[in-house]
């Protein structure tokens, strides 16, 4: 299916009530279906005709969320990736950071956050631990994207990629089940939250994704941004917040 056939699928799809689309068939028709109006002028809803499995499918594992994504084509942005990066850290953590997307060097090795803005979380992480007297590394959190391929020149994820790849998101928090979950910049923040407030507004508080807690805050790469000393303070106090949550 093309993503403008993915996009009717998905407003059709939303227009009936049902906001996530979990997977479309290679064989799906390549129209919506038409909605039959009963005499009552209700309409007679068909049934679905591709898979929807729920958020949490029951026993999925990391393993199983990475084999449905596959050799992904269901949006645009397959088309000049290198590598789908994951997620990577422990996979048992009680601390999930969300980016937005892979970048170049993500892209490239398959791995999240591992270029200069990868770099400065790993500082942020454990020099944040470490001034607090909490004993954990950035290899015991576990850390993956809203979108799991790199966007052309590092823009901004559109809503329809971040939709069809936000259902893997999902899927990766509902299975890792963290006691927290560190959503960075806004990007990440709108896949999660339904809030309408920007980031500044929002950072620094906490808000709940599916009943576990959410703390907001920079992405590393507006932190470095050499004017931005007011926002890399703002960043060390929510980490500070949210560690002390997971670890005291
Ligand atoms: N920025 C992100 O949002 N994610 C990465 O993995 C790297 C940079």
């Amino acid at each position: 299916m093309t993503p403008v056939q993915i996009r009717e699928y998905l407003e059709f799809y939303r227009d009936l009530g049902i906001e996530t689309i979990y997977r479309v068939s290679a064989s799906a028709p390549t129209k919506p279906p038409i909605i039959s109006v009963s005499p009552e002028q209700k309409p007679i809803v068909p049934k679905p005709l591709f898979d929807l499995p729920s958020l949490a499918p029951e026993g999925d594992t990391l393993a199983a969320i990475r084999a449905d994504i596959g050799d992904c084509k269901r949006c645009r942005l397959c088309e000049g990736r290198n590598k789908i990066v994951f997620g990577s850290g422990n996979e048992t953590s009680p601390l999930v950071f969300v980016g937005e997307g892979p970048g170049a060097d993500e892209d490239e090795q398959g791995l999240p956050f591992v270029g200069r803005a990868g770099q400065l979380l790993t500082q942020m992480i454990e020099n944040t631990a470490s001034k607090e007297g909490i004993t954990i590394k950035r290899s015991d959190v576990y850390i993956c994207n809203v979108v799991k391929c790199r966007p052309p020149e590092n823009r901004t994820p559109q809503p329809d990629e971040m939709e069809v790849c936000g259902q893997f998101l999902f899927r990766q928090l509902n299975t890792i089940k963290p006691k927290a979950i560190c959503v960075l910049g806004a990007t990440a923040m709108k896949a999660l939250l339904n809030t309408k407030e920007g980031i500044t507004k929002s950072r620094g508080q906490w808000h709940q994704w599916n009943g576990i807690p959410v703390m907001i805050t920079y992405h590393p790469s507006y932190l470095l941004r050499q004017y931005n000393q007011q926002a890399k303070r703002e960043a060390w106090e929510d980490l500070k917040t949210l560690l002390h949550f997971v670890y005291d």
